[in-house]
C-alpha cells in the first residue's frame, strides 16, 4: 500500500500521511535552533590500508563520473569479500536534502541501490509526504557502501574505511541539510554516541552544514508509535531548510 505514494504523483500528501498513520498532520510551530560541535569526517584509517594517504587523496579528488566505479573497486575493508554489489548512493547530485542511512541490506546488496527494501518504501512515503522524490532535490547515501553480512552493525574499521566516500559525497553535493537516519549516521556525522531520542528536535552541525537527526526507517517499521516522531523531525527539517534558504515551508 505504501508504494502508492512513492511517486508522489498518484497520491495526495494527505493520502500519504494517512498511509503512514500520521493524519492529521503534526506541525512544529517553533523550531528551536541549537548549536553543536562540528566534527571532521575525513580522518584516515591508520593501519587498515597500505596506501591510505594516496587513497584518501584520490577519493577527495573524485568527481561524480568516477565515484561509483571507485566504490565498486574498493577493497579497503573485509566487506568487499562478501558483498554482491556496492551501493554508492542515489539521487540528485545537487540535492538540497541528503539522507544518510547505515548500510545496505540484502535487497540493496542485490540491486546496488540504497533503501529499496521495506525500510526504503517507508522512506519514499515520507519523502512523498514532504513533496519530494529520491530523483529530485534528494540524495540518499549510507555510512557503509557495502552490506555487512547478516545486516550486523557496522564495525569501526569498516566505518573508518568508508568515511572518505561519504565525506566526498557531502563535498560534491553541498546539500542545504543532512538528515541522519539512525545512530550509525548520527555517530559518524556528529561524533557522538548519544541516543537518537536525545539528539532529535534541534539542529546540529557537520562542519558548516545543518544536520537533523531522526529514527532509522527500519527501526520505525518495528516501533510504529515512533513514526509520528519521525514525521515531526522531517517537518522540523523542512522548516530548517526553509529558514536557511530564507523562504517559508510549503
Ligand atoms: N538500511 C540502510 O541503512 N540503508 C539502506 O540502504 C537500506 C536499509
Amino acid at each position: 500500500m505504501l508504494s502508492r505514494g512513492v511517486s508522489g504523483v498518484s497520491a495526495s500528501r494527505a493520502d500519504v500521511l494517512a498511509e503512514l498513520g500520521l493524519a492529521p498532520r503534526w506541525v512544529l510551530r517553533h523550531a528551536p535552533i541549537a548549536p553543536a560541535d562540528p566534527v571532521p569526517m575525513a580522518r584516515s584509517a591508520p593501519g587498515t590500508v597500505p596506501d591510505a594517504t594516496a587513497r584518501l587523496a584520490r577519493i577527495a579528488a573524485l568527481t561524480w563520473d568516477g565515484f561509483a566505479a571507485d566504490v565498486a573497486a574498493c577493497t579497503a575493508c573485509k566487506l568487499c569479500a562478501t558483498r554482491n554489489k556496492t551501493v554508492p548512493g542515489t539521487g540528485d547530485p545537487q540535492a538540497d536534502w541528503l539522507f544518510v542511512g547505515e548500510a545496505p541490506g540484502a535487497e540493496e546488496d542485490v540491486r546496488g541501490e540504497p533503501f529499496v527494501g521495506q525500510a526504503g518504501h517507508l522512506l519514499d512515503a515520507m519523502l512523498a509526504a514532504l513533496g519530494l522524490t529520491r530523483a529530485r532535490q534528494v540524495y540518499i547515501a549510507n555510512v557503509l557502501k557495502c552490506r555487512p553480512p547478516g545486516n550486523r552493525a557496522p564495525e569501526p574499521a569498516e566505518v573508518d574505511a568508508c568515511r572518505p566516500y561519504l565525506a566526498r559525497q557531502i563535498a560534491l553535493i553541498r546539500p542545504r541539510l543532512i538528515v541522519a537516519l539512525g545512530r550509525a549516521a548520527a555517530s559518524l556525522l556528529l561524533g557522538t554516541d548519544a541516543s537518537i531520542a536525545s539528539l532529535r528536535g534541534r539542529v546540529h552541525r557537520h562542519g558548516d552544514l545543518p544536520v537533523v537527526v531522526t529514527y532509522h526507517p527500519a527501526y520505525l517499521l518495528r516501533t510504529l508509535p515512533d513514526k509520528a516522531k519521525a514525521w515531526e523531525d522531517l517537518v522540523f527539517a523542512q522548516a530548517v531548510i526553509a529558514r536557511e534558504a530564507g523562504t517559508t515551508p510549503p
